[in-house]
């Protein structure tokens, strides 16, 4: 009798699993593991690593209704793992794979302790469609803009589409009790948003409900973060509690049989195409980490400027759309894509602040914190990145609340200072001074910020070629 051990990591689901389902045609018994790193537990601790605990106790439900359990064990997985392979007897271990710098080195260390342990490994990528190498230019090499690289990745979904796998029995409970710790308490912080829901149930269920609601208008109301225009799946693809096969297929589907679907859906599933454009951005160029993907901005000068970051980060600028994305950010862990646009060019070409520190921010507050899709949205708002905003591109955080806020709504919802102004006026609260006292003046002038902004960006180009 063949045994196997899963290591779940950001993929925790039983469906359409792949390195799951590898496992499962090759093994007849297997055990599950998710291994806790302190590291990871204490760097997501406001919204991911509790997400990420609920994501984990509903796995373990699902384990126990199909007669199987979630063993915890804690430390570096290149020990802990082959240890208790060793106690299973396991000779196949299945993971899937990462894709981020950190991620990687983690896996090749994992594969030399199996290799060296004589487990063998079964270990693929689950977290994209298609992996970078899967989508090349007709020359071979990478994209580094979307538009093509989404036309693609069309082109290798029509030659070779990866539509989800059908659920699979799972394979017998490994015979024996294998130890198990809990998980570690969710550790203490001062201030901790409010999640969704975590688990793959969940997922599903939002999945249905966008496409039943808001998906037919997406097209139309995905800017708008005043209407409930978007899927919020974000946080569940971030933990695999949904594959994005299976949100592929599903659009799919849904566009074949309504036809009113098609132009929002097709928007929908474009998006998710960004997503893997980020992750194979990263995959491609590691040191977009750490660094600009356009090297002319090494030379950018930025502000070093606390008293402007500490007012950004607690939605205190005085720009009402700003301050009500960070503020939603901090309240729920989530922000809408637009804001989030918004409050990165305010940070980068208003207090031209370096995106970094924003990146770190938003990295500590998103439940869907993920470091591919997060770099990219960051380097995309400063201009700095593969596909950016162009430098001389700087939104007015005012006119973009006018327009994408119309009434006002968003703004009243998550700054309760202005929630007595009316309408749009709520964009423009100093008109109204001294009423509103309680809100602070906006920290900068605009106009005077983005003339700034054009000159600081002109001299890291002129000085660099
Ligand atoms: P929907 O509009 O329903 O889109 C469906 C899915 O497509 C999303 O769940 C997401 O997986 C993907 N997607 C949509 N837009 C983008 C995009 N612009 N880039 C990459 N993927 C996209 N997304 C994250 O998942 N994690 C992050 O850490 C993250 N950081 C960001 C930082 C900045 C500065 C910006 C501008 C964007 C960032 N995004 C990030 C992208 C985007 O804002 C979120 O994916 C989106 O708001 C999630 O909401 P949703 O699930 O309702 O999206």
């Amino acid at each position: 009798m063949s045994r196997g051990l899963h290591w779940f990591r950001n993929d925790l689901r039983l469906r359409d699993n792949t390195a799951l389902d590898a496992l499962t045609a090759q093994v007849d018994a297997c055990a599950f593991v998710f291994v806790v790193s302190e590291d990871f537990w204490r760097a997501g601790a406001r919204a991911r690593t509790p997400f990420l605990a609920d994501c984990l106790g509903r796995l373990a439900d699902d384990l126990e209704a199909r007669g199987h359990r979630l063993i915890v064990r804690s430390g570096a997985p290149e020990q802990v793992l082959p240890e208790l392979a060793g106690e299973a007897k396991a000779e196949w271990v299945s993971f899937n794979a990462s894709a981020t710098p950190i991620g990687r080195s983690r896996d090749a260390r994992v594969e030399r302790a199996f290799d060296a342990a004589g487990v063998r490994t079964l270990s693929c990528r689950d977290d994209v469609v298609f992996t970078a190498d899967q989508v090349r230019t007709q020359q071979g090499g990478a994209f580094a803009v979307y538009t093509p690289y989404r036309n693609a990745w069309w082109r290798r979904w029509e030659d070779d589409p990866q539509w989800p796998k059908r659920r699979r029995r799972l394979p017998e409970p490994i015979p024996g009790r294998l130890a198990s710790e809990s998980l570690p308490k969710l550790p203490v912080v001062d201030e901790r948003p409010k999640l969704p829901t975590g688990g793959e149930a969940a997922a599903d269920r939002r999945l249905r409900r966008f496409l039943e609601a808001a998906a037919a208008r997406y097209h139309e109301d995905r800017d708008r973060p005043d209407l409930d225009g978007t899927s919020r799946l974000s946080p569940y693809l971030r933990f695999g509690a949904i594959s994005v096969r299976h949100c592929v297929a599903t659009g799919l589907e849904a566009m074949a049989s309504e036809p009113r679907l098609r132009r929002g859906v097709g928007k929908w599933l474009d998006e998710l195409v960004w997503r893997e454009f980020y992750a194979g951005i990263l995959e491609t160029h590691p040191r977009v980490a750490r660094s600009n993907h356009r090297q002319e901005y090494d030379r950018l000068v930025w502000n070093d400027d606390p008293a402007g970051f500490e007012a950004w980060c607690r939605g205190r600028t005085g720009f009402p759309f700003v301050d009500a994305g960070i503020r939603q950010l901090r309240a729920t862990g989530w922000m809408h894509n637009r804001v989030r646009m918004i409050v990165a060019s305010f940070l980068t070409k208003d207090l031209l602040i370096d995106w970094r520190h924003g990146e770190r921010f938003f990295f500590e507050w998103l439940v869907d914190g993920d470091p591919a899709s997060n770099n990219g949205g960051w380097q995309w708002a400063a201009s700095t990145g593969t596909d950016a905003q162009p430098y001389f591109r700087i939104f007015n955080p005012t006119a973009q609340g006018k327009r994408w806020d119309p009434d006002g709504d968003y703004v009243r919802q998550w700054v309760p200072e202005l929630r007595d102004l009316p309408g749009a006026s709520v964009h423009e609260p100093e008109k109204r001074d001294p009423l509103f006292s309680s809100y602070p003046d906006p920290i900068v002038d605009h106009a005077e910020r983005r003339a700034l902004a054009l000159e600081r960006y002109r001299d890291a180009r002129e000085g660099a070629a």
